[in-house]
């Protein structure tokens, strides 16, 4: 055998896949210290882009768990900072807290909320159902045309072809606009047969308040899903972003203490 010519025992490749399963195993392991409560919903509210927890330094360090930009870590193309895990997360669950109190608060939310989707929401989807309406029907009109034309018999083979292509891409194009349509009816309905109070609102967040603590860590993650859409994070700021049929707006902007996003490696 030519000198160089070895099969690599491990090529590039593998060596990738090894290294990434490695990765992988210690993500897994550390991830046994507990879920991350805000995983899938913290945001970068500098670039929009999906925050992690990583474990970052050496020991002791290690020992805290932060809240990064997917940006920054991968790429450092944003400069948003690192946030204590333990940290952001409390403050959420605290906002939570105070917020399940202030029924006035979330009476005016709600309002708005149902207001914004009666006054601005209802007639931009309405607009948006004429509009493919108004398609459908020209489309079905063109293709009607088309249609009596077929039904000539002094075509030749390649205009009948061609017309033929035509009828089946104007036939595609319907059955996009008319899924469209349907998605379009459906949240018109959804806001039709939306019906959320202040009192629900305050009640499902009271609950989620005295559940929250008796709760183990797993169904704790659960819980805070089912109540949390979002959480983007600012420099000082972290805005909540409930579900519905809780408030889905975002409000309950609030900052949190400066010291919730320390630098990295600050002792
Ligand atoms: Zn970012």
């Amino acid at each position: 055998m030519a000198k160089g010519t070895h099969e690599p025992i491990i090529d590039k490749q593998d060596f990738d896949c090894v290294q990434k399963t490695l990765h992988q195993r210690n993500h897994k392991t550390r991830q046994l210290r507990g879920p991350n409560y805000l995983t899938g919903l913290a945001r970068c509210g500098k670039c929009g882009a999906p925050m992690h927890v990583t474990y970052p330094g050496i020991e002791p360090k290690t020992k805290f768990k932060y809240y990064v930009c997917n940006n920054r870590y991968n790429f450092k193309s944003c400069d948003q900072d690192y946030i204590r895990a333990n940290i952001l997360e409390t403050s959420v669950i605290k906002k939570i807290e105070k917020l399940s109190s202030r029924k006035d608060v979330i009476s005016s939310l709600v309002k708005d909320y149902v207001d914004h989707n009666h006054n601005t929401l209802l007639p931009e989807l309405e607009q948006k159902r004429k509009a493919i309406l108004k398609e459908l029907e020209s489309l079905g009109t063109e293709k009607e045309k088309l249609s009596k034309w077929l039904l000539r018999n002094d075509l030749t083979p390649q205009t009948a072809n061609y017309l033929n292509s035509q009828v089946d891409g104007f036939s595609e194009k319907e059955g996009k606009l008319q899924e469209r349509l349907w998605e379009i009816e459906d949240q018109i309905n959804a806001v039709h047969v939306m019906n959320y109070n202040a009192k629900e609102v305050c009640d499902q967040l009271k609950e989620f308040v005295l559940t929250f603590p008796g709760l183990q860590e797993g169904e704790r993650k659960l819980l805070i899903d089912s109540l949390i859409k979002k959480v983007e994070v600012k420099k000082k700021e972290v805005t909540l972003y409930l579900k519905p049929p809780l408030v889905s707006l975002g409000f309950l902007s609030t900052s949190i203490a400066p010291r919730g996003i320390e630098p990295l490696f600050e002792e």
